[in-house]
């Protein structure tokens, strides 16, 4: 773990740099949201609400999606990237849930990992959204943008998360994937980070002389 520092200033400029930061997927309970969180794997947000505004008005919980084969399924989502492979695993995870957890969302990082289909971040996006329990989703701004503030040294994006965890207020967990996200985004991107002007420069360790390509991420 790398002892920071700087934390509480980096957040403190995160949060008024994205005040509004938070997911864009559409979702009304706990069940739309760890399905929208499934499609949304190579799909934009955009995208998967487009799909879910309808796929939603069809399917209302976990036991109306266990009765179809995946073919079925895949006709409503089939303008998601990956559909094919994405409507086996919702259809598996929707017939789990009615199976083993009485049609509800679990609220447990080890149960929601033995869905079919649901990988660590989307188990902590539905941990920390739904659920508000402490977790840290790391997709690839959060690990790129952790290990260039010198956040996190990890080499895996669980390490990061362990990391990340550790030095992150509780309560400000819920708000900071979306503040590091925005700000990979916009300013840190993973080829072209806009060093010369952004808000951490003068709290990063990795800031460049000049915007440009990074050899290392
Ligand atoms: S100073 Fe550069 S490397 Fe550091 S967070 Fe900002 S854009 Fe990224």
């Amino acid at each position: 773990m790398v002892v920071h520092n700087n934390i509480g200033k980096i957040l403190a400029v995160l949060s008024r740099l994205y005040p509004d930061a938070r997911t864009e997927l559409v979702f009304r309970n706990n069940f739309e949201l760890l399905i929208a969180v499934m499609l949304s794997a190579q799909c934009t947000d955009r995208q998967v609400n487009k799909i879910t505004a309808k796929l939603f008005k069809k399917y209302h919980n976990p036991d109306d999606i266990a009765v179809l084969t995946p073919d079925e399924l895949a006709q409503d989502i089939r303008e998601c990237g990956l559909y094919r492979n994405k409507s086996k695993n919702i259809v598996n995870t929707c017939r789990m849930l009615v199976e083993r957890y009485g049609s509800e969302i679990p609220a447990d990082m080890d149960e929601l990992l033995s869905l079919p289909g649901v990988g660590r971040k989307s188990a902590s996006v539905v941990l920390i959204v739904a659920f508000g329990k402490p977790a840290m989703p790391v997709d690839t701004h959060v690990f790129r943008l952790a290990r260039r503030l010198g956040l996190s040294r990890g080499k895996t994006p669980e390490a990061v998360e362990k990391d990340l965890l550790a030095i992150i207020p509780p309560d400000q967990l819920g708000h900071v994937h979306h503040w590091i996200i925005y700000h990979g985004r916009r300013v840190c991107s993973a080829r072209k980070p806009r060093c010369k002007e952004c808000a951490l420069q003068n709290l990063c360790p990795s800031r460049q002389p000049q915007d440009g390509f990074r050899s290392e991420d």
